[in-house]
């Protein structure tokens, strides 16, 4: 999709990539109701892959495939395809992704001229759907392996099909952390960035310190960035300065936190509950602190994305 500019001249140009926001947010406001769904907006790769390309972000310069809640193992279990067809499906999260970054290309809507698509792939939480991308407890009770396991069919699938970077997201622990740098050296030609989910100003959600696991990602080149998602907009500021003193020329932050209203298992996003500022209210810090990606995740929308776009690049025409 980028054939005349590499990802590194993307990170070069000084000026932070935008990334998209929640794609399932985008998909709830046009109706869908993925609430309660183990395969969450991966479900309509298999039931109405049109929708998917329709809510892709056409203001942002990385556009995320909808494969955050999807695995070859999950596919299979919730829809009774077969690995081959659950293969398929992963891949076509790609596919739709870079159909529609070259539709936006073509129709030149906002002067842009290349874009990359980010394959999305989540903490193997994500696959047991039931919170624990904030906890990560499971991986107590895994070995680096295992999740190495777990993760490798979805990376195969993910790089196959031509994704330009892969999103590690929301991961919870610094095992799961390990067993996907490890992963990645298996496929020594992808890039990708590796975003925490986190639980105060210093720690990703299982309780180690943000520092620990920006130290993991140190031992890989492949990983371009490192970061948080999907936590609290007033989190990212402390949680980067935490870490710091650790950037490096080649290793930059990606960031892209959810609106700050709080999570109920059972209620769902509790709007009324709002704590924090906007993202377009704190970029400029976080690009002065070294971010080159910076998007949003759950209950971001267009709208904020646009705000973002305009405050860190100026507004489009
Ligand atoms: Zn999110």
């Amino acid at each position: 999709m980028c054939s005349s500019v590499s990802l590194r001249d993307f990170i070069n140009d000084n000026k932070p990539l935008i990334l998209d926001g929640g794609l399932a947010t985008q998909l709830e406001a046009q109706g869908f109701d993925l609430g309660g769904d183990p395969l969450w907006s991966a479900r309509l790769l298999h039931t109405n892959p049109e929708a998917i390309q329709d809510v892709h972000y056409s203001g942002s310069d990385v556009i995320t495939t909808a494969t955050y809640q999807a695995s070859v193992e999950g596919f299979v279990q919730h829809l009774g395809v077969t690995c081959d067809r659950a293969r398929e499906l992963l891949m076509s999260g790609v596919h739709v992704a870079k159909h529609t970054l070259q539709k936006f290309i073509s129709e030149n809507k906002t002067g842009r001229i290349h874009g990359l698509v980010a394959g999305s792939t989540g903490p193997f939480g994500a696959f047991l759907h039931d919170g624990s991308e904030y906890t990560g407890n499971y991986a107590k009770e895994m070995s680096v392996e295992d999740l190495k396991s777990w993760h490798r069919p979805q990376v195969e699938c993910l790089t196959a099909a031509g994704a330009d970077i892969i999103a590690f997201e929301t991961i919870p622990s610094i095992k799961e952390a390990e067993a996907l740098v490890q992963l990645l050296r298996e496929f020594p030609n992808s890039k990708a960035w590796l975003s925490f989910s986190c639980k105060d100003e210093k720690c990703i959600s299982d309780g180690s310190l943000f520092s620990d696991a920006v130290q993991v990602a140190l031992k890989c080149p492949q990983l371009v960035a490192i970061g948080v998602n999907c936590c609290s907009p007033d989190l990212v500021e402390p949680v980067l300065d935490s870490a710091k003193t650790l950037l490096t020329p080649d290793l930059s932050w990606v960031v892209y936190p959810n609106t700050g209203e709080e999570w109920d298992s059972q209620k769902g996003w509790l709007a009324q509950v709002k704590k924090a500022g906007s993202l377009s209210q704190f970029c400029e810090s976080w690009m002065r602190q070294g971010a080159a990606f910076i998007g949003g995740c759950c209950r971001i929308g267009p709208i904020q994305i646009t705000e973002l776009r305009n405050v860190l690049k100026g507004p489009t025409q």
